[in-house]
């Protein structure tokens, strides 16, 4: 599932989406992250989400 997100990508600054799956090996965790449409960069949502809660 592929989500646009309004936050620009911190290398290239083009637009982003987020894709998020739910694993069927670990049911309760639902893994989700970043993608650039421009320049292919990436990073973990959760990874994200700490960096700003730690800025
Ligand atoms: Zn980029």
């Amino acid at each position: 599932m592929k989500i646009d997100i309004p936050i620009p990508c911190p290398t290239c600054g083009g637009k982003m989406y987020s894709v998020s799956y739910e694993s069927s090996i670990s049911l309760l965790k639902k893994r989700s992250w970043q993608v650039c449409k421009e320049c292919d960069f990436e990073r973990n949502s959760e990874e994200f989400k700490k960096s700003i809660c730690c800025a």
